[in-house]
């Protein structure tokens, strides 16, 4: 091939790619955004979580004025760090509200994402029970419906596939949302967040997404700093799935922890597959007004200025809040390249 040729083929693949990556959208609950414009991003936490169980879970159990006026001030205290967006993982069952968090939204100006999915952790209380009838492809028709369509009668769509399970080994139930996740991914580019005990059950859910021919890199695991084993950890980021260290809190021990962890996978050269959040906030209708609200704040207050001290530096803070947040959620079909 001629220089020139060359050059012309070069100069295309880079438009393309260009191209490419500037239509990658987030999707939040008040519309779609760049991906570009995503920001410094909270990729784990919560404005309301129910548990009360299925039957009886029902946004009449509060209202909506005095979540937001209790909610409203932890939001303004982001505003000095710039976070820009923020993720709200409470799944359907559990007290998902999408127009809750659509005011909140308007109101405070930060993106807010909502999700699909269905929540098998803490025994089942949370879930569907005709769940045990339903085949993944079922369960997928729901999940998908509302990301094509709107969630109900909101006239909002979710931003990302969120699951959960707690077993060690995969129960059938678990199996099932996985294997719904994976052909809600394959119809929608919706990354999947998955609550998941340990790194066990992280494999084994990945093993499902191999079958289903879904690349590690749309799988979040949430919770994923419980986790003793360094091994397991790097092997899982190195298989290209996201680890949420997500429970950053005021203590230091929780702090100290991440920290140990980020500074693993820095020099492991697996930053790129990092997310840290807080799994913060929690107003619970059961508890008189809503009980302690959990502030978003740990991560600009004192982990960053952690991170610095142990040799982190402020590009690496931006990875882990604006890099990496906008490609793990940017809204893409991630197949396995075979
Ligand atoms: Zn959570």
């Amino acid at each position: 091939m001629k220089k020139a040729n060359i050059y012309l083929l070069l100069v295309s693949l880079f438009f393309i790619l260009s191209c490419k990556d500037n239509d990658l959208k987030i999707i939040t609950v008040t519309g779609e955004i760049p991906a570009s414009k995503m920001g410094i991003t909270l990729t784990h936490e919560h404005v309301l979580v129910d548990f009360a169980m299925i039957d009886s879970i029902t946004p009449n159990r509060y209202n909506k004025d005095s979540v937001i006026s209790k909610v409203l001030p932890f939001f303004e205290e982001l505003k000095p760090y710039k976070v820009a967006t923020f993720v709200d993982c409470t799944p359907e069952y559990l007290g998902r509200d999408p127009q809750l968090l659509a005011e909140l939204s308007r109101k405070t100006g930060i993106n807010i994402l909502t999700n699909t999915g269905w929540y098998a952790a803490d025994n089942n209380r949370h879930i569907p029970k005709e769940i045990n009838n339903m085949s993944p492809e079922e369960i997928a028709t729901i999940w998908i419906d509302e990301a094509k369509n709107v969630i109900g009668n909101t006239g909002i769509k979710p931003g990302f596939i969120k699951i959960g399970m707690s077993n060690v080994e995969l129960s059938e139930t678990d199996k099932k949302l996985v294997a719904a996740a994976c052909l809600t991914h394959l119809e929608t580019g919706l990354t999947i967040v998955s609550h998941t005990g340990p790194g066990e059950a992280a494999l084994a859910q990945l093993k499902i997404l191999n079958i289903y021919g879904v690349d590690p890199s749309a799988f979040i695991w949430a919770h994923a700093m419980g986790e003793p084993s360094n091994t397991k950890l790097v092997n899982i980021a190195q298989s290209g799935a996201w680890l949420s260290f997500d429970e950053v809190r005021e203590d230091m021990e929780s702090q100290i922890r991440v920290n140990y962890l980020i500074q693993l996978m820095k020099s492991m050269r697996q930053l790129n597959r990092v997310l840290i959040s807080h799994d913060a906030g929690w107003y619970q209708p059961d508890k008189p007004n809503g009980g302690i609200i959990h502030p978003y704040t740990a991560i600009f207050e004192s982990l960053t200025l952690l991170l610095l001290s142990e040799g982190s530096t402020r590009e690496d803070i931006d990875q882990l809040l604006i890099k990496n947040p906008a490609e793990a959620f940017a809204v893409r079909i991630r197949k396995i390249v075979k």
